[in-house]
Order: structure tokens, then sequence, then C-alpha cells
């Protein structure tokens, strides 16, 4: 997933040797800390000559000295990077070799550093649980150790430290993986992650400070052409080029070994910075570029990669989380859009867009009981087209609902916010006026009449004229049910009708 591949390096083994002091001139070979413990200045120079031409691993040997208990351990507080001690057992006390032993592993708690015990007084062994509880690497009288044998245990001694110094540097960069991967799960949007999965790279291996994050979708290709890397994240000097296409940003002419990672999907380390590339499931691209002299070690170039790996797979699931999020939030919102229809729908008669009978009915009641409640008036009006049949007959059945369609928007217009107008069926219309009593109904009524009189109405084939009849009545204590207000405003309509048509009758 991640690919990262360093140049070979003269330092790339720097993380597996003790570190060297700053001020060494980078020159200089790098050697191996040996300190000798023992009170005899004799011991020192004998060690120092066996050992002269040792060599571990293509470094020699720095000897430091000690001359007692105490100083072995302040020599190894001053410097914990000590690969092996040879450590005499009697010095200013019986057992003042052990005792830096147990402050080392202890107080220092430097379990890397390699002890070898040296005795000159046979009989003077350890107990073994000593030898065991503080990790002595070898127990010796001093006669034993020979030429040979000192290189042979040497030897052994570096090659354990080097392991252990290996496991301990995995160890801690597997770490702070750990410890970076579960800050970046915590966050819930993309550009939070990239910025903090530049920061989190930038304080895990001592990066340099200024620093780039480019991506590109790999999924948004149109006609077989990607879309342009944009910054997603920046550091450093480069702080506010956030957002910016590539293409378009200021940046230094390392910018095309940033184009030249996403062409080729591997990044590089050149003079004075270096580039990272990864991807996460096709989804993202991803080039990061660190401007820093050094390079990073092959040991932290391996740790970059699991980051880099662990990290793609955090993006995915977040880009997978703001997916479904916006999902979810589009379904809501056509969801709530689909239930507005249908209730739309369900109140709405669909030919002339007026209200419906059912609804008619539904609020009719409602506005009828709150008028017997509060004593108040409330009217019903019923219209009907008169000789309707003839215009479905004559012009045809499209010509009738045009008719039906501008008949009734003119009454749904001239109705109050409180009236409720609805088809009744077929050519029928009621209105329902809460508020109004008989006088007011009449005015209304009169008012249609006269409106749809003049109306002249474009029909499909030819322009038509109608008129209606219509029958008014008030709502009666007795009416219990709308039905029957509507049923005495329908034999009012029936009286209008009777009486010759285009008139308003009420009951
Ligand atoms: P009157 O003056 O007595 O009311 O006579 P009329 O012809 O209007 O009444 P009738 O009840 O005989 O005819 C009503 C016609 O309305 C019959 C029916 O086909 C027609 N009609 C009902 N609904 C629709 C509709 O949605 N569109 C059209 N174009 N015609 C409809
Ligand atoms: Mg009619
Ligand atoms: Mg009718």
């Amino acid at each position: 997933m991640a690919q990262i591949k360093p140049e070979p390096t003269d330092e790339a083994d720097e993380l597996l040797f003790i570190d060297e002091d700053e001020q060494s001139p980078p020159t200089e070979r790098k050697m191996w800390k040996v300190l000798i413990a023992d009170d005899e200045p004799d011991v020192h120079v004998a060690t120092k000559l066996v050992l002269r031409d040792f060599s571990f691993l293509d470094r020699g040997i720095e000897f430091l000295d000690a001359y007692s208990g105490e100083e072995t351990f302040q020599m190894l507080k001053d410097n914990p990077n000590v690969a092996v001690v040879f450590l005499d057992v009697v010095m200013e006390t019986e057992n003042a070799g052990l005792m830096a032993v147990k402050r080392i592993r202890e107080e220092l708690c430097n379990s890397l550093v390699r002890i070898i015990l040296r005795t000159g007084q046979p009989g003077q062994a350890p107990e073994e649980s000593v030898i065991v509880d503080f990790d002595i690497n070898d127990y010796k009288a001093k006669s034993e150790l020979t030429t040979s044998k000192l290189f042979t245990t040497l030897v052994s001694a570096m090659r354990s430290f080097r392991h252990l110094q290996t496991i301990e540097a995995s160890r801690h960069g597997l770490q702070q993986i750990l410890e970076g991967s579960v800050a970046l799960l915590k966050v819930r949007s993309t550009d939070c992650f990239l910025s903090g999965l530049l920061m989190q790279m930038q304080a895990m291996f001592n990066l340099g400070s200024d620093a780039i994050l480019c991506a590109r979708n790999s999924r948004g290709s149109t006609g077989g052409t990607l879309p342009k890397p944009v910054v997603l994240a920046a550091a450093g000097k480069y702080n506010g080029i956030t957002g910016t296409e590539l293409e378009r940003a200021n940046l230094p002419a390392w910018k095309q070994d940033i184009i030249d990672a996403f062409e080729s999907g591997q990044g590089g380390f050149y003079e004075g910075h270096f580039s990272i590339y990864f991807y996460s499931q096709t989804v993202f691209e991803i080039v990061i570029l660190f401007e820093s002299k050094n390079a990073p070690t092959e040991f932290d170039s391996a740790l970059i990669e699991v980051f880099c790996t662990t990290a793609a797979v955090s993006l995915c699931n977040i880009h997978l989380l703001e997916t479904l999020e916006q999902k979810v939030i589009e379904r809501t919102n056509a969801l709530s859009k689909a239930n507005e229809d249908l209730l739309i729908m369900a109140s709405t008669d669909a030919l002339t867009k007026v209200y419906n009978r059912g609804y008619l009915f539904e609020v009719g009641n409602q506005q009828l009981s709150s008028a017997h409640r509060y004593k108040r008036p409330l009217t019903a009006i019923i219209l009907d087209v008169d000789h309707f049949k003839a215009i479905n007959d004559t012009y045809g059945h499209s010509t009738g609902d045009a008719v039906l369609k501008s008949l009734a928007g003119l009454c749904a217009g001239a109705m109050r916010e409180s009236d409720i107008f609805g088809r009744y069926g077929g050519e029928e219309f009621v209105a329902i006026l809460p508020e109004t009593d008989l006088e007011g109904a009449m005015i209304l009524a009169e008012q249609l009449r006269k409106a749809i009189e003049t109306l002249v109405i474009d029909g499909p084939v030819a322009s038509v004229a109608v008129t209606i009849s219509l029958g008014v009545t008030a709502a009666a204590t007795k009416d219990s049910d709308i039905a029957h207000t509507i049923g005495r405003a329908d034999e009012a309509l029936y009286l209008a009708k009777n009486q010759g048509r285009n008139r308003v009758v009420a009951q």
C-alpha cells in the first residue's frame, strides 16, 4: 500500500549504533563504547592492549575507564550508549561491582548495556539469582580471560547489545506508530485527518518542519484524465497554501518532484527534500514532501511505511464515513421531500389542484365542530357547472378539463386564507367558509357567479364560456357532520337549477 524507497545511504545503519557526540566531526568513524571498570590500572592497560584491534560490524572500540563502583555508575549515567562494561566485583568495597550493576539496572533503568563481571579472587562468585536478576552477561575469573576468551566474550556481548538495541528501537517506533494512529483514529473529517497526519509524521520521525501534503481523488477521473492534485495540508512556511491546486501553488522547484511522484506512484530522496507516496484503496493518492537536509534512515523509512499503511486504512474509513454521512443526509432530505409530496398528493385533486373530496370533509368537519364549540358562524357553498355535459360533447373532454381547471383556479383565488375550497366530484365544487354568515356567503357566491359568467376559457379546441349555479346554506346546530350542511346546500343548488340555472339560491 505504501511505497517508500530510500536510496542506500551510509547513515542507514545509524540507529543500530551508539549516538555520536553532536560535536564530533561527521567524517569520524562510529565506535562501540566499552567501559573498563577496575580499581587496578594494570587491568585497564592489559584489556586495551588485548582488544586494540577489536572490531565488530566494521567498527572499533572507544574505551572509557572507571576505577570504582561509584565512578562506574556516573560513567554510565553520562554515557547511556555504552555497549559493554567489563566490571570488577571488588573495588572500593567487597561488592562495589555488584552494587554498581544494581544501580545501573534500577536507578538508570539501563537494561541494554551488557555487563561482564570479572573477579580477581576466585570464590567471589555472586549468587546465581544476582546474575539472573541483574541481567549479567558473563561472570569470569580474570585469569580465565585469556586473549581469545576476552575477544569471544566481547563479541557475544556486543551481539546481544546490538539485538537488544534493535528490538528497543523497533518497540519505540511501533509504540509511536500505535500512539500516532490512535490519535488519528479520533479524527472524523478528511481535512483534519490529513493535517493531523502531517503533524504526527513530523513529530514521530523528527522530519523537517516545512512540509506539504497533496492528494488527488483517483476515483474522480473523467475521460481518462485524473483530477489535479490539491494541497490538502501544509506546515511551516507553506502553511497558507492549503486548498490550492498543486499546479497553481507557489512552491520551489521541488514541485515537479511531487508531480513525478503522482505519475510514477513512488516517492524519492533528493538534495534537501524527500517525498513519500501512498494511496488508500484507490480512493486517494497522497504525496507528502518534507524539506529536510537529512533523509530518514532505512529503519525510519520502514516505520514511516508502516505508519502510512495504517494511516491509509484510517483515511479510507473516514472517507467511507463521510460518504455515508452525506448519503444519509441526501436520503433524509429526499424522504422528507417525498413525504411532503405525499401529503400534498393525499389532499389535492389531481386535475384542478384544489383540495379533494376527502380533505374537504376532513377539514370541513374540524371547522364545523369548532364553529359549534365557539358558537361561531359557518357556511357552505356548493356550485355546479351548467350544462357541462354539452361542453364535453361539443368540444371534447380536454376542453371540459380546461374549463374545470380555470374555474377551480378562479374560485380558489377568490377565497380567504381560512376558507376551504375543494372539488366535491365531477363538475361540482364546495366552499366551506368559517366565520362567515349566510349574508356574507351569498355575497361571495354572487361574486363567483358573476366572475365565471364573464370568464372566457381558452380550451385546446375553442374558447368557451360557462355559467354556474350555486346553493348556499349556514351550518345548523343539528348538523353533526359537514355532510349534513353540504346536503342542504345541494338542495338549494337543485332549486337554483330548477329556477333556470346561473343563479344563487340559499336554504
Ligand atoms: P346541469 O346543468 O344539470 O348540471 O347539467 P350538466 O350537463 O352539467 O350535468 P350532468 O350531471 O348531466 O353532466 C356532468 C358531466 O360532467 C358528466 C360527466 O361526464 C362530466 N364530468 C365529470 N367529471 C369530469 C371531468 O373530470 N372532466 C370532464 N371533462 N368531464 C367531467
Ligand atoms: Mg352540471
Ligand atoms: Mg353535476
